[in-house]
Order: structure tokens, then C-alpha cells, then sequence
């Protein structure tokens, strides 16, 4: 069927369709070396560098599976809430495809790693659990290229310092229901193997890949439409923008009395659209079977409980006890528990402030404004944790005011001391000296004598004004209690 209808499915009519969508996510494991062999992972190397005969696919050669690589995939698969197997099996998946030297790519198929997992998303209207079909692990093809050099127009290159590099592909139920809930699932996933360290999931280095599968029936229906595979969707924002595409475009195949194909269809950043790539590849055509050269991966309980034990806490799990245990905006804890370097930070901060909403209040604003104009993340943030908890806690005693606090926090980033040491240097320090004061005090008061005799006919109120004037006087270096008590007796 011809895809000029789509454009602009009216909105009643999309109103009236459900949208079905399941994702299959490949995350590279951020291990030292490749899954089956001792050639490092790095990024960037000399093309066809980074190789040996196991990962080149070479006669003979034969597979050592990386320890570490399989301790990841445990660590991901827990932290997904899955059943980690006990014994799960290795198999080739054959197809043919320059990029794959060996012919096959090494992968699990009817006995992977594990299965039955969960996560809980986080949408604009709560919360929402995404069930995760299985996490298996297999190794990545090569890499064709087919632009940037002279003779672009007649070969290709094959570069095959990614081949072998281990992954892992996590598999979703169908139990999402529309672009924005995917949307979610796959921010809420990239968070979580992020916080357990198993992956970088820069989607740019295609340490995160994904693949969308949708499909659309009425609202009501109880049995899911026929879906189409979405491949080649490296961006957040291309996931959304294909799967809208995506659904208007099966939508307005069954509006016109049309049966959606099952197939594999690529989106094209162009253009915005999916377009139809091969009918859809069944099991079968892969040929699996047993890979031969590898024994069955056997996980004792001992070493998933020492897994399970070392997993750190995860990112709802943060966020809601930051919000009970410390107070803070449901807002703020999402913030501060965005990465887990931010929410070390928090932490670090709150624990030498002694005031954590303060602390919050700080960290994302002032401090993440400081970081965002710097172009720096977090992890790297001039200031450090302890100071910032310093500053705070001086703003809590009186010692500073909120607005010279900031003029402060701004020198401390441009130099990495700490509040005191930028006070001392900057003569910043707080006018505690009674006869410094006192000076300033006075002029304040022989110049708003009007200010003076409404307090002195019984206008209490007037004091905050005149305390205002003092402080501007000083630079906002006065301390506040101390101006309030020697105004008070100046007026008598
Ligand atoms: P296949 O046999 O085509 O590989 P699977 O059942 O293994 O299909 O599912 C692959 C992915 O497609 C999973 O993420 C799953 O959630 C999703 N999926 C399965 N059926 C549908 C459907 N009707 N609509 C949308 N997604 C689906
Ligand atoms: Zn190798
Ligand atoms: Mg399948």
C-alpha cells in the first residue's frame, strides 16, 4: 500500500486507535575488551585495528566467553527485575552480511540469560510497569561504511573494530501505548544502566540502540494488530518522531479499508517517514542452533546473590527516599537523582550544610545554572560538594545573605576555594564589629528621617525597611541579627 494517505489522520480518527508498541534495546557493555576475545573495546581506533583471528571470524579460531561481560548482563538483568537462569545457551543466529565476518552473529536464543523482568517508567501522569520479555547477551557485527571516501561512489569499507563487542539486547513486552510512554520506557531504562555502570548508552557512539515494534487496533479490540519493525532509530527524539509517523501510517491503511503488512521498515531522518526495507525475517530463516564452540553459561547463586548484593541503589528508589528522608520537591529529587553523580553531590552537599532543602534549592538551581553556562557536567563541578554544603550553611547562620551567597558561589566556581577562602580574599567577610556598624547604622538614620519618626509614632513595620537600607549599605555584608539589634536601640 502506497504511504500518501497518512499525512494528517485527522484527529477524531486517531482518537479512535490504539497504539501497541514493544522496543528491543542493544546496549553495549562498557567492558575493557570484546566478549569472545582479548581485543579492546575503544572507540575510535585506526579501523580494522582493534582485531585478532576470533574476532575477525577467521577458520578455527575459537571463542573464550569475558567473564566480565556476562557479570554486566547479571547486573542489568537484575537491575530489570528479571529471573537470572541458572544455565542459558549460546546460538548462532546465521545470516550473511559483510560486516559479519564469521557468517553467523553469536547470540541466545529459545535459553538466554534471563526473563520475566519489569521496570516502572515515570509519566507526566505516574508511574506505569513495562514488563521485559528477556536480556540475553550476544556479540556486535562490523561496520560498513558507504560515504566519505573518494571512491564512495563505487565500494564500500568494512571496519571490524566493533565486531565482537559484547552486548546486550533487552526485549520489551508490547505494553506500551503511545510514542510518549516509549519515550519514557527508554529514558527510564538508559538512567538505570547508567546508575548500575554497565553502559555508557551514548546513543551517538551506538552504545544504545533501538528498535521500535508497533502496531495500532481500535480501542476496545482485544487482539493486537499486525506490527511493523522500525529499525535504525539512533535518536530519542527519531524514536517519537517514528513511531507518530509509524501509527498514522498504519492507521490510515485500515481507515482505507487496508491490512498493515508485517515487515521491516527504516525510518529515514530525511523525511521523517518509515520506509518499507523486507518483509519480516521469521526465526527460521535464521537457522539457529546450539553454538558448538561455547559450553552452556551456568550462574551459581552464589554469585548472583554477590551481584544482587553490590547493585546500587536504583533511580526511583533514590528519588523517592530523597523526597521522604529529606523533604525535598518531587521535582527536585528527579533532578538531583538524574545521574548518580548529581545525587552524590546532593548528598555530599546536604550532609555538610545540615540543611538538605536549602542544599537542593542550591544544587539545582545556582549551581546547575553555574554548570550549564560552563558547558560542564556535574562530576566535574568546580565547586565541591563539601563547600557548597559550607556556603549553605553559612546563608542558615546568618553569616551571608542569599544575595551576596551568590555572588559568592560564582567566584568560588571561577576558582575552586571554598566560601571563606573567596570571603577573605575578596574582603567579603561579614561587618560583625559593633562600631562599624554603628557607623552605618547612623547614617541610614539621619538620612530617612521621614522612615525614623513613622517607627518612632509606633509603625512597627517600618524596622524591615530601615534593617534593608542598612544591609544595601553594607554590601550585604552586615549581619542581619545584629542590625536589627542595634537599629533598635539607636531608635530607641
Ligand atoms: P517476532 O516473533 O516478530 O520476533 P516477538 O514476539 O519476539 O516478535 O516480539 C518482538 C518485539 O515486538 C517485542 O518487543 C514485543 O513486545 C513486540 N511485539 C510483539 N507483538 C507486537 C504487536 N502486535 N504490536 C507491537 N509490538 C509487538
Ligand atoms: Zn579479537
Ligand atoms: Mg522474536
Amino acid at each position: 500500500m502506497s504511504s500518501s494517505v497518512e499525512a494528517g489522520v485527522p484527529p477524531e480518527i486517531l482518537a479512535q486507535y490504539e497504539p501497541v508498541i514493544g522496543l528491543e534495546v542493544h546496549v553495549q557493555l562498557a567492558t575493557r575488551t570484546k566478549i569472545f576475545c582479548a581485543c579492546p573495546t575503544s572507540f575510535g581506533a585506526q579501523p580494522n585495528s582493534n582485531v585478532c583471528p576470533v574476532c575477525l571470524g577467521l577458520p578455527g579460531a575459537l571463542p573464550v566467553l569475558n567473564r566480565q561481560a556476562v557479570e554486566m548482563a547479571i547486573r542489568a538483568a537484575l537491575a530489570l527485575n528479571c529471573e537470572v537462569r541458572q544455565r542459558s545457551i549460546f546460538a548462532r543466529k546465521n545470516y550473511f552480511y559483510p560486516d559479519l565476518p564469521k557468517g553467523y552473529q553469536i547470540s541466545q536464543y529459545d535459553q538466554p540469560l534471563a526473563e520475566h523482568g519489569s521496570i516502572e517508567i515515570s509519566l507526566d501522569g505516574g508511574k506505569k510497569r513495562i514488563g521485559i520479555t528477556r536480556v540475553h547477551l550476544e556479540d556486535d557485527a562490523g561496520k560498513s561504511m558507504h560515504e566519505g571516501f573518494k571512491d564512495s561512489d563505487r565500494y564500500s569499507y568494512v571496519d571490524l573494530n566493533r565486531s565482537g563487542t559484547p552486548l546486550i539486547e533487552i526485549v520489551s513486552e508490547p505494553d506500551m501505548r503511545s510514542s510518549d510512554e516509549a519515550y519514557a520506557y527508554l529514558t527510564d531504562l538508559k538512567q538505570v544502566m547508567q546508575y548500575i555502570e554497565v553502559s555508557s548508552c551514548d546513543m551517538e557512539k551506538g552504545h544504545l540502540r533501538c528498535d521500535a515494534n508497533v502496531s495500532v487496533r481500535r480501542r476496545g479490540a482485544d487482539r493486537f494488530g499486525t506490527k511493523a519493525e522500525v529499525k535504525n532509530l539512533n535518536s530519542f527524539r527519531f524514536l517519537k518522531l517514528a513511531l507518530d509517523h509509524e501509527i498514522q501510517r498504519q492507521i490510515a491503511i485500515l481507515e482505507s479499508g487496508g491490512q498493515v503488512m508485517q515487515e521491516t521498515r527504516l525510518f529515514n531522518v530525511a523525511t521523517g517517514e518509515t520506509v518499507g526495507m523486507r518483509s519480516k525475517e521469521h526465526a527460521h530463516d535464521y537457522r539457529y542452533f546450539p553454538e558448538p564452540d561455547l559450553l552452556p553459561l551456568r550462574t551459581s547463586d552464589a554469585w548472583r546473590n554477590r551481584i544482587r548484593e553490590e547493585t546500587p541503589e536504583l533511580p526511583a528508589r533514590k528519588r523517592e527516599r530523597f523526597a521522604s528522608e529529606y523533604g525535598i520537591r518531587e521535582y527536585d529529587a528527579q533532578v538531583l537523582t538524574l545521574t548518580r553523580a548529581a545525587a552524590e553531590y546532593f548528598e555530599k552537599a546536604a550532609a555538610a550544610s545540615g540543611d538538605p532543602r536549602t542544599t537542593a534549592n542550591w544544587v539545582t538551581g545556582d549551581l546547575m545554572g553555574l554548570l550549564r553556562a560552563a558547558g560542564k557536567d556535574i562530576s566535574e563541578s568546580p565547586v565541591r560538594a563539601e563547600d557548597l554544603g559550607g556556603l549553605v550553611r553559612m546563608i542558615a547562620r546568618g553569616e551571608v545573605t542569599g544575595k551576596l551567597a551568590k555572588e559568592i558561589l560564582a567566584k568560588m566556581f571561577t576558582s575552586g576555594e571554598s566560601a571563606r577562602a573567596v570571603m577573605a580574599r575578596e574582603g567579603l567577610e561579614q561587618i560583625s564589629d559593633a562600631g562599624a556598624l554603628e557607623k552605618i547604622v547612623e547614617e541610614v538614620i539621619a538620612n530617612n528621617p521621614k522612615q525614623v519618626a513613622q517607627y518612632k509614632a509606633g509603625k512597627a513595620a517600618v524596622l524591615g525597611f530601615l534593617v534593608g537600607q542598612v544591609m544595601k549599605a553594607s554590601r550585604g555584608q552586615a549581619n542581619p541579627s545584629m542590625v536589627n539589634e542595634v537599629l533598635r536601640a539607636k531608635l530607641g
